[in-house]
């Protein structure tokens, strides 16, 4: 069956028929994973990859961790997979008081839904209703989500599917140094640059009563944008002068991803009025939800519900992921890999003119190619990129509102031989490329 399998190229043809168009594969021969463990996955082939992508996507941990497979194994057998969130249940309860005390908020509440975009959506909703405005702030460059509010919010017009939104956008610098006209700026310079342009936006594209900034402490799908530490902290203090809250979007920096730091937001000296989040926390298991300030979270009266947003096997998975990766000290784990790789990875930026930047903090690392010797962003690098670590055995990300950025983001469980094996996957792949691209 395994073979047959292998050799049946139908199922990409058949997943064309049926899903939309607009559902993104990678790879010009796109990969069906069978079977996963640790960091590494197996595709239908037989064909084994390190996997350096899953720890955001959706493995923050890795794959087949007995501890959380056993926990979600356990709530199977109670025969009770969900019910209603009508009725208590305890793993949700436990989970949420996990997170309202991990967030460093005061008083906070917490909502689970079943995604990211749910969560954003969530966050949005409370803070125009708390502000009784339908004016937001975001980053350009952003992604926040794929429904209505969130894509209105998404900075990155290659992932805002509609140019309709229920909230009145700004845009706002905020990270993206490389490609902004304050590229040769100080760390303080550039915050002062930021600053001065969320001022000027705030008094000139807004009408006065903005209900909240909504940012990424790291773009993700962006293409791993650093900020300089501390931006967010200088605009809060904007924001305060108006009462507009932060909304800090953590579902691809928390959790200790970012190695320095539990949440992304951090960094930044602040704490947010409420943070989102999603993606790892399950571990491969569907889940969401906002953290806030109870004032915030209660900022709606009318009733709501999600159907399946903190059901036992989603929570029960999420509590035994924290619960990972907390025991074993995960975030200094990233920290100290995620350092590793970086050095490893600015050590090539001299040697290969394709590569343009490399950035990262913890297991977020991004490369950002370009057209050799240039600024120029390059697609073509990218994508090229993308196939010379597959068939070198490693899977990475893509990224970057021009498509030019790849993306690493390992699971935090990732060994120092791992690090050091997709370091010279990647050494070889990029000098594949820088060659393809120079010749
Ligand atoms: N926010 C950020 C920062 C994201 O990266 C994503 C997903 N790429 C989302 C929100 C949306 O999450 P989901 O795909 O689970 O709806």
């Amino acid at each position: 069956q395994h073979d047959q399998r292998a050799t049946d190229r139908t199922l990409l043809d058949r997943h064309r028929a049926v899903l939309p168009t607009w559902l993104a594969l990678y790879y010009q021969e796109p990969i069906e994973v069978v079977s996963a463990s640790g960091r590494r996955v197996t595709d239908a082939n037989g064909t084994v990859y390190l996997d350096f992508f899953a720890g955001i996507l959706t493995n923050a941990i890795g794959y087949d961790i007995p501890e959380i497979s056993d926990a979600i194994r356990r709530q199977v057998d109670t025969g009770v997979l969900h019910t209603s969130t009508l009725y208590l249940i305890r793993s949700q309860v436990e989970l949420a008081e996990r997170i309202a005390e991990l967030s460093g908020i005061p008083d906070a509440k917490v909502f689970f839904t079943n995604s990211g975009t749910e969560a954003n959506e969530t966050a949005l909703m409370l803070a125009t209703q708390y502000r009784r405005s339908n004016q937001v702030l975001t980053l350009r460059n952003s992604y926040h989500g794929r429904a209505f509010a969130t894509i209105g919010v998404t900075g990155n017009r290659g992932w805002a599917a509609s140019s309709l939104s229920p909230v009145r956008v700004s845009h706002v610098h905020g990270g993206y140094r490389y490609r902004s006209p304050f590229r040769d700026l100080s760390d303080a310079d550039y915050i002062a640059a930021c600053v001065a342009d969320l001022r000027d936006v705030l008094a000139t594209s807004t009408a006065g009563d903005v209900a909240c900034l909504i940012a990424e402490p790291i773009q993700g799908v962006g293409g791993f944008i650093v900020p300089p530490d501390g931006l967010f902290g200088a605009m809060k203090e904007v924001l305060d002068e108006h009462g507009i809250l932060l909304v800090s979007d953590e579902v691809q920096t928390g959790w200790g991803r970012t190695g320095e730091h539990f949440w992304g937001i951090q960094a930044h000296g602040v704490t947010p009025d409420a943070m989102t989040f999603a993606k790892g926390l399950g571990n491969g298991m569907a889940i969401g939800g906002v953290v806030a300030r109870a004032e915030v979270m209660d900022a709606i009266t009318a009733n709501s519900i999600s159907t399946f947003g903190g059901n036992p096997v989603a929570t029960t998975a999420a509590r035994a992921t924290l619960d990972y990766l907390l025991d074993h000290d995960l975030q200094a784990n990233a920290d100290r890999l995620g350092r590793r790789l970086l050095d490893g990875l600015r050590a090539l930026v001299d040697r290969h003119p394709v590569v343009g930047e490399v950035r990262g903090k913890g297991l977020m690392i991004g490369i950002e190619l370009v057209e050799p010797g240039t600024t120029t962003p390059s697609q073509a690098a990218a994508a090229s990129l993308l196939e010379h670590t597959r068939t070198r055995g490693l899977l990475v990300g893509k990224g970057g509102m021009r498509n030019n950025v790849i993306r690493l983001a390992p699971p935090m469980t990732l060994t120092q031989e791992e690090a050091d094996e997709g370091l010279a996957i990647l050494t070889e792949a990029i000098a594949a490329t820088d060659k393809e691209l120079s010749a």
